[in-house]
C-alpha cells in the first residue's frame, strides 16, 4: 500500500487554513473615507479644473515628471481620448501588443482605424522584429503596454519609433510608478492613457487619465472629452481649436469626483505600496527561482516593476505534462486560492472583434483579422501564465510565503496528480 499523498487535492492538509479572500485592493483607509465623504459634502461635479481634480492632475503630472494630466472616468476613455488626441485618423494602423487587455487596442475602432496586431517575445513583451514587418505606409505609432507592471525596453522602443519614424504612445495602466532607468512609464511616449479601475496600482474605483508634455495634444484631449466650461478656461482665447470649447469633439469622458478623490486619498500612498510590493515580489521570486517548471520573471536591475501581479511562466514539460488548469486546481485546494491564470489579459487574435469586427462596426467589413495559427508567443504565453498578487504590507508578507509554500508543494508532489 502506497502511503496517503499530503497534497490536499488528494485529501492531504492544506497549507493555508486562512480563508479568503486573502488579496484586497484598494486599501481602504480612515483617510481614504474622510476624503470621499468630505468630497461628498463640497462639490459632486465639477466642471473645470479645480479642486480635487486640479490637486490629483497636478500631484501626477510632478509624480510622472509630465505637463499635464487629464483625468477621465475610465482608463479605455483614457486610450480614446489618447489615441484622437494624437491625431490617429480614419485608416491609419497602429501597432498593438498582441497579448494586452483589449482596451488597449479598442478605441481604434471607434477612430476608422487600425489596430494592428505585433507578436509578443517569450516573456510578454513587444517583439519589435514583428513589429518592424508590419510597419506600412499608414502605420502611425506603436503602443507599449507594460504588462503586469514590468516596463517594456524603452531604450530599444524609443529607438524603433526614432528609427521608423513613429509616434510612441502608452498604455501604463498595470504600471502606475513603474521605472525605466529612473524615468517614469508613461512619460517616454508622446502621451500615455492609465487606467485607475479598482484592482490598479492606483485605484479611483473607477477613473482613468491621459499624461503628455505636449500642450497642443492636451487642448485636444480636453476637446475630446471635456467640453465646455474647462476647454473654454484652458483653451488660450485665439488658439485655432478656441471656437471649439463649448462642444469639444462632443464626449463626455469627465472622472466623478467622489472617484477623484479616493484616487487622491490613495496617491500619497503609493510609491509605499510599491516599495512594499518590491520587497514581496524580490522574496516571492527568490523563493520560487529553482522550482522546476516555474519561471520567475528578471526584470532588468535598471527597471523598476509596479508589480501589479507577479506573473510566472508554467512548464508543464518539466512537471511530467501536468497541464496548468489542474496545476492550479492543486494550488487552490491547498488554499491558495487567488492564484489564477489571466482571464481578459489574453492574445487579442482569439477575440471575436479582432476577427470579424464588421458585425459590430461599421466600416470593418472588409477588416481582415489574424489568421489562427497567427501570434504563437502571445498564445504560448498566455497559456503559461500563472499570476499571484503581490502584498505590499509587512504583515501580509506570511501569505506571500504560504502561497509560494503551496505551489512548491504543487511542484514537489506533481507525479501524484499525473499517474
Ligand atoms: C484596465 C486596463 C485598461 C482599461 O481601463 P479601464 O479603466 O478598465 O477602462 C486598458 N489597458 C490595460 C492594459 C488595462 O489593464
Amino acid at each position: 500500500m502506497t502511503s496517503p499523498s499530503p497534497l490536499a487535492l488528494l485529501g492531504g492538509p492544506p497549507v493555508i487554513d486562512v480563508p479568503g479572500p486573502h488579496f484586497a485592493w484598494p486599501p481602504i483607509e480612515d483617510n481614504d473615507v474622510e476624503a470621499v465623504t468630505g468630497q461628498l459634502m463640497s462639490a459632486v461635479s465639477i466642471p473645470d479644473r479645480s479642486g480635487v481634480i486640479a490637486e490629483l492632475e497636478d500631484a501626477l503630472a510632478s509624480f510622472l515628471g509630465v505637463r499635464h494630466v487629464v483625468t477621465t472616468c475610465t482608463g479605455t476613455a483614457a486610450l480614446h481620448s489618447m489615441y484622437t488626441a494624437a491625431g490617429i485618423a480614419p485608416g491609419d494602423e497602429v501597432i498593438v501588443p498582441a497579448l494586452t487587455f483589449h482596451a488597449t487596442a479598442t478605441p481604434l475602432f471607434h477612430l476608422g482605424a487600425r489596430p494592428v496586431l505585433a507578436d509578443v517575445d517569450t516573456r510578454g513583451q513587444l517583439d519589435l522584429d514583428d513589429a518592424a514587418h508590419r510597419i506600412t505606409a499608414r502605420t502611425k505609432a506603436v503602443v507599449a503596454v507594460h504588462l503586469w507592471g514590468l516596463p517594456e525596453n524603452m531604450d530599444a522602443l524609443t529607438a524603433f519609433c526614432a528609427r521608423h519614424d513613429l509616434m510612441l504612445l502608452e498604455d501604463g495602466s498595470h504600471a502606475h510608478g513603474a521605472t525605466w532607468r529612473g524615468q517614469p512609464v508613461g512619460s517616454f511616449g508622446r502621451a500615455a492613457a492609465f487606467s485607475m479601475n479598482g484592482p490598479k496600482p492606483l485605484s479611483a474605483g473607477e477613473g482613468g487619465f491621459v499624461a503628455t508634455d505636449d500642450t497642443e495634444l492636451y487642448y485636444r484631449v480636453l476637446l475630446h472629452g471635456q467640453y465646455n466650461k474647462r476647454c473654454r478656461r484652458e483653451i488660450p482665447t485665439g488658439h485655432p481649436l478656441a471656437p471649439y470649447a463649448v462642444t469639444g469633439m462632443g464626449l463626455k469622458l469627465r472622472i466623478h469626483p467622489l472617484a477623484a478623490a479616493l484616487a487622491n486619498a490613495q496617491f500619497p500612498r503609493l510609491q509605499g505600496c510599491l516599495d512594499g510590493r518590491e520587497a514581496v515580489a524580490a522574496r516571492m521570486r527568490q523563493a520560487l527561482r529553482d522550482v522546476p517548471g516555474i519561471g520567475v520573471p528578471h526584470p532588468p536591475a535598471h527597471a523598476r516593476p509596479a508589480w501589479y501581479a507577479l506573473p510566472l511562466r508554467y512548464d508543464p514539460d518539466q512537471l511530467a505534462g501536468l497541464p496548468v488548469e489542474r496545476f492550479i486546481e492543486a494550488v487552490h485546494a491547498e488554499g491558495a486560492s487567488e492564484i489564477d491564470l489571466p482571464g481578459s489579459t489574453r492574445a487579442l487574435g482569439d477575440h471575436q472583434l479582432f476577427h470579424t469586427p464588421g458585425a459590430l462596426m461599421p466600416g470593418y467589413a472588409d477588416h481582415q483579422g489574424p489568421a489562427a495559427d497567427s501570434f504563437t508567443n502571445a498564445r504560448r504565453v498566455h497559456g503559461s501564465t500563472v499570476k499571484l498578487p503581490v502584498w505590499h504590507r509587512d504583515q501580509d508578507r506570511y501569505l506571500a510565503d504560504a502561497y509560494t509554500t503551496a505551489i512548491i508543494k504543487v511542484a514537489e508532489h506533481h507525479k501524484e496528480l499525473v499517474k
